[in-house]
């Protein structure tokens, strides 16, 4: 069984994500610690349950997300593991960060096997990967079918959907990966986006404006 804690980081209030198992193994998300006392949070709530590092995945490479992965990449000895489609925005995210007044550790330990439809064990449980672009070419969701929770970045929020007016946005793109891909999981799954609170596959079905403005374009 996985469990699932969110912690708020940065000046863009992004939401980083630790996944821990029955192993007290644990995969960090979105890793956006940038300040020295948010680093700590981490650190401390990884050693106070004594988890073992084991991946450092994102759902996609914009310079909010990232800000932390350098520091836990050499920390834990683990490379950071992003869709080849986001490679470019990570690696030239200091350009991108300085825009936003941030101060980038550009990571230097990069893999790049995330693709649609992989599956990746984590003790017990399998979690799954589906590709849904739009928001940024190589965004990913990571979804727990037993736990019933999605992660999925900036592409689905509460009551909103991600920003495609940034490099490599498109909107019919990411229109096209809601439905296909989000939208056929079933309404009690929850959703985890990147920025703001949790809420459900069901609720952005029945609420969601630019969903609904969609469904009647279809
Ligand atoms: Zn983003
Ligand atoms: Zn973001």
């Amino acid at each position: 069984m996985i469990k699932i804690q969110k912690f708020v980081f940065n000046s863009f209030q992004e939401n980083t994500f630790v996944l821990y198992n029955e192993n007290n193994e644990c995969i960090i998300v979105d890793a956006g610690c940038y300040q020295a006392h948010e680093e700590q949070e981490l650190v401390d709530f990884i050693e106070s349950r004594e988890l073992k590092p084991a991946r450092l995945i994102n759902t996609h490479g914009h310079v909010d997300h990232i800000l932390g992965v350098q520091f836990l990449s050499q920390k834990y000895n683990l490379p950071l593991e992003i869709h080849s489609s986001d490679l470019r925005l990570v690696e030239v995210s200091d350009n991108y960060g300085s825009m936003y007044g941030f101060q980038v550790k550009v990571p230097t330990n990069i893999e790049t096997p995330l693709v649609d439809d992989m599956e990746i064990t984590f003790g017990d449980s399998t979690l799954k990967l589906f590709h849904v672009p739009g928001h940024s070419p190589g965004s990913v969701a990571i979804y727990a079918p037993n736990e019933n929770f999605v992660i999925v970045g900036d592409v689905l929020f509460k009551g909103s959907i991600g920003r495609t007016d940034l490099p490599g946005g498109d909107y019919p793109t990411l229109i096209k990966s809601i439905f296909n891909k989000l939208l056929n999981l079933d309404d009690s799954v929850t959703v985890f986006p990147g920025h703001g609170p949790e809420t459900s596959i069901g609720y952005e079905k029945m609420s969601n404006p630019f969903i609904l403005d969609s469904f009647e374009t279809l």
